[in-house]
Order: structure tokens, then C-alpha cells, then sequence
């Protein structure tokens, strides 16, 4: 897969995107990434892509025709899918995550300031908000989607069997877990989990699933009926 990240603040991906199972799978060839400044395109001699909101109020806004222009930089952009960064777009969730996996090539345009002009939306096929919550900018939003959209793509966690059973992959929540020591504090691992008896571990596991679930996240038990 490929993803291009459109930012005016680059210097806020390298570490995430240079670490840990992301920079693996990019040394694998699972993923490729680029980034792209509009500030490369913004076409006069003080370098601004950002202006005053006509009508008046606070803040700053990003000009469409930076964006517009760092969009048909990025080739292949017509195929791929683009998505705005905003906290108007649709509520992210593991669902979308198995859908943007499909994709070759996905471009992420970043917000700031107040936000874009208007019609920066008629040139995305989607918006996408990771909360019901104002972030200062896109970036981390497409940290967000990078990180969940990496770690299932095939190869990138080395086993499936990894986020098979991770909260929202199915919709339930994940059951607790334990590793060494098997008491700490007067807190025992649950015998069933040192029984070796893998038959019994796997019910305990689906038990305790759908106990969580229904204590903490009731709704997405009843994405199922
Ligand atoms: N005035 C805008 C509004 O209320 O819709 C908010 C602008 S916000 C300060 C600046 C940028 O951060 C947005 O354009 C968007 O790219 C990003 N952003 C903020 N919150 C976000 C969220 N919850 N999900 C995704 N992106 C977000």
C-alpha cells in the first residue's frame, strides 16, 4: 500500500512512521509513504497558504488552491482514495479500518488553523474524524489512521492470529490478559491459563469476551442481534 500525507507541518511524522512495526513493514515493502507540503505550492513570495475567513471571525484558514494543487502533484491521485482529516467527517472505527485496507493508495490531506475553505471537500471522496473532539491539526488524526491501517495490512504484524482477537475486530472487546510473574501483589493468573488444557482456555477467553463487552461496551453487542 501506498500512502501521501498532505501537511503543512511534515516534521510531525518521522518518529511515529520511523518506529516500531510501521518502520518494519516499510523496510518489508508492506507500505510506502510520502509527504507532501502544500506549502510547496503555494504560489506567492511569502510562501502563506492560509487566509482570513471572508465573512470575518476568528483565526485562519487553509486556501483551497495549495491543497487543490499539492493533490494533482501526488500521481495516480485520480485512483486514489482521498481522504479530508476533520472532525465533521464520519466517526473512525475498525470498520473503516478493514475498508481503507482494500485500498492501494490512499492520500491523507492534514487541516490547521481554523480549518480549510469549503471547497477543499469537493475534491476528497471522504471525511474522517477520529473523535467528537477539536484537535489543533490534522496530523495526528492521520497518525491515527496510519497506525490502524498498517497494523492490518497482511504481513505487517508477522502473525494474523495477532488482531484476531483485538477489541473491535469482531465487535467485542478483547479478553485480559496475563504474563509472567503469576502472582504479583497477591494477584494470581487465573489457573485456567496454566492449565495447558487449550480447549478450556479458548471457552474461558470467549467468556470473559463477551463478559467485558457487556459490562463495558453493551452497544457493540448489540451491533449483533
Ligand atoms: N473549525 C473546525 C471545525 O470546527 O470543524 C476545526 C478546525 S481544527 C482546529 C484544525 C484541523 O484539525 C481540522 O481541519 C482537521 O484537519 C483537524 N482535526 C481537528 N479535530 C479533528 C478530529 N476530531 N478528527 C480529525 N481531524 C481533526
Amino acid at each position: 500500500m501506498r500512502i501521501t500525507i498532505l501537511t503543512l507541518f511534515p516534521d510531525m511524522f518521522p518518529a511515529i512512521l520511523n518506529d516500531s512495526i510501521i518502520k518494519r513493514a516499510k523496510e518489508s515493502n508492506i507500505i510506502e509513504f510520502e509527504i507532501i507540503n502544500f506549502r510547496d505550492f503555494s504560489g506567492n513570495k511569502h510562501n502563506t497558504v492560509d487566509d482570513t475567513p471572508y465573512g470575518g471571525g476568528a483565526g485562519m484558514l487553509l486556501q483551497v488552491e495549495p491543497i487543490y494543487k499539492a493533490l494533482m502533484s501526488v500521481s495516480g491521485h485520480e485512483s486514489a482514495l482521498k481522504i479530508l482529516l476533520s472532525p465533521q467527517g464520519k466517526q473512525y472505527n475498525q470498520t473503516i479500518v478493514k475498508e481503507l485496507i482494500e485500498y492501494n493508495h490512499i492520500i491523507l490531506i492534514c487541516g490547521h488553523y481554523e480549518g480549510f475553505d469549503e471547497r477543499v471537500r469537493d475534491y476528497v471522496d471522504m471525511e474522517i474524524s477520529i473523535g467528537d473532539y477539536v484537535l489543533t491539526g490534522g496530523e495526528i488524526a492521520a497518525l491515527a489512521v496510519i497506525d490502524s491501517v498498517v497494523r492490518l495490512l497482511p504481513g505487517a504484524l508477522g502473525s494474523k492470529s495477532s488482531y484476531l482477537h483485538d477489541s473491535f475486530y469482531e465487535d467485542s472487546l478483547d479478553y485480559p490478559q496475563y504474563t509472567k510473574p503469576r502472582e504479583f501483589d497477591g494477584k494470581k493468573v487465573p489457573d485456567v491459563l496454566l492449565s495447558g488444557n487449550h480447549k478450556e482456555i479458548a471457552k474461558w477467553r470467549e467468556e470473559m469476551k463477551l463478559k467485558r463487552t457487556e459490562e463495558r461496551r453493551p452497544d457493540l453487542l448489540d451491533k449483533n442481534e
